[in-house]
């Protein structure tokens, strides 16, 4: 298989059409049998749940070269059981996690020549979705949807070393109590735009948000979950009901206690105790852990000793043995890897 002749390094976070994609229609009750297809554009009604309620939910997830030339996934069986829990909590019927890794691994298989080769630093991302798809006028949930899975080769997230962000405190919430924070819809995403392009304006990276019921507590990012190490070197993470379960950041967690030998916290964090934490990282598949090296509230700046320039030690051992079991350098734990070919 020829590589595509693509600029890897420099690619960056943008949609490049790849040759094929997945499709599966629901329709009276059942997902039909679904394939590939080369055709990228969808074509629904004006009227179609999607466009008028924003009836979605999304996955994301990234196929890799391994150090020994095999094309992997990190974790799919897991994207698939989450899109089941965003599609329950959205009256979208779930599509069957077996039939996701199916859609994945034909779609990465596919575009194989698109998957960037090892030592880039560039990945395959693959967006797995479901909407409404047939017109829905009166407030209700479609009876007809559509699941997709298309694939994006992205370039390295970080360009020449990883170094830290400023993020602020948001003064607009993102997730209610009991609303739909915990589950990856794209409504989550449509109503953080205008804080994100505020922030982005003020000169930050990303919007920190509190919990909107007392916003005394730290909840996460417009798009990743956040973590902080202590000056004693313990790992310590907000616990709410309104945050995003993030993959990368259950695996941080794993690699934390049973590989580095590192305590979790994982419980609610005041805003107020910031201040006192050693390091802080942002977690997700786009980047793992980005360092955060200051949150600015207010008019005060809260500066992590771990300073401007570099990762903290505690992340950089996180993320470097994190990165090394997705690339194959390190033995991963049982499941954790799914080759695709
Ligand atoms: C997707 C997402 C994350 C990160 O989840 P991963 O599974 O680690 O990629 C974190 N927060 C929000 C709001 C998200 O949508």
């Amino acid at each position: 298989m020829e590589k595509k002749q693509l600029d890897w390094a420099n690619i960056g976070f943008n949609y490049i059409q790849t040759e094929q994609r997945y499709v599966s229609n629901y329709k009276d009750g059942a997902w039909d049998k679904g394939g590939l297809t080369t055709e990228a554009n969808v074509v629904i009604n004006e009227c179609a749940g999607v466009l008028q309620y924003s009836q979605s939910c999304f996955e994301g997830l990234k196929a890799h070269t391994q150090v020994n030339g095999d094309i992997v996934m990190f974790r799919p069986d897991v994207n698939a059981q989450r899109m089941v829990d965003s599609a329950k909590r959205l009256e979208i019927p779930p599509f069957p996690p077996e039939r996701f890794l199916e859609a994945v691994d034909a779609v990465v298989k596919a575009n194989a020549e698109y998957v960037p080769p090892y030592g880039s630093g560039a990945s395959l991302y693959i967006r797995p979705y479901i909407f409404g798809s047939n017109p829905v006028i009166g407030v209700k949930p479609a009876d007809e949807f559509q699941f997709r899975v298309f694939v994006t080769p992205v370039g390295p997230y970080f360009k020449g070393g990883a170094k830290p962000i400023t993020i602020k405190i948001s003064d607009f919430d993102r997730a209610a109590p009991r609303g739909t924070g915990n589950v990856k819809a794209g409504l989550n995403y449509a109503m953080s735009l205008h804080a994100v392009v505020a922030a982005h304006d003020e000169g930050f990276a990303e919007n920190l948000y509190l919990d909107c019921a007392t916003r005394t507590k730290v909840e996460e990012t417009g798009g990743a979950n956040i973590i902080f190490i202590t000056k004693d070197g313990k790992l310590v993470t907000p616990k709410s009901e309104s945050i995003l379960p993030s993959i990368t950041k259950r695996s941080i967690f794993y690699v934390a206690e049973n590989i580095l030998g590192i305590e979790i916290e994982e419980r609610d964090v005041y805003l107020s105790e910031v201040k006192d934490f050693a390091e802080c990282g942002l977690c997700g598949t786009a980047a793992v852990i980005c360092p955060v090296g200051k949150i600015y509230d207010h008019g005060t700046d809260i500066c992590f000793p771990a300073g401007m320039e570099k990762m903290g030690e505690v992340t950089q051992k996180l993320y470097d043995t994190l990165t090394g079991i997705q690339m194959g350098t390190i033995g991963a734990p049982e499941g954790w890897i799914r080759k695709v070919c």
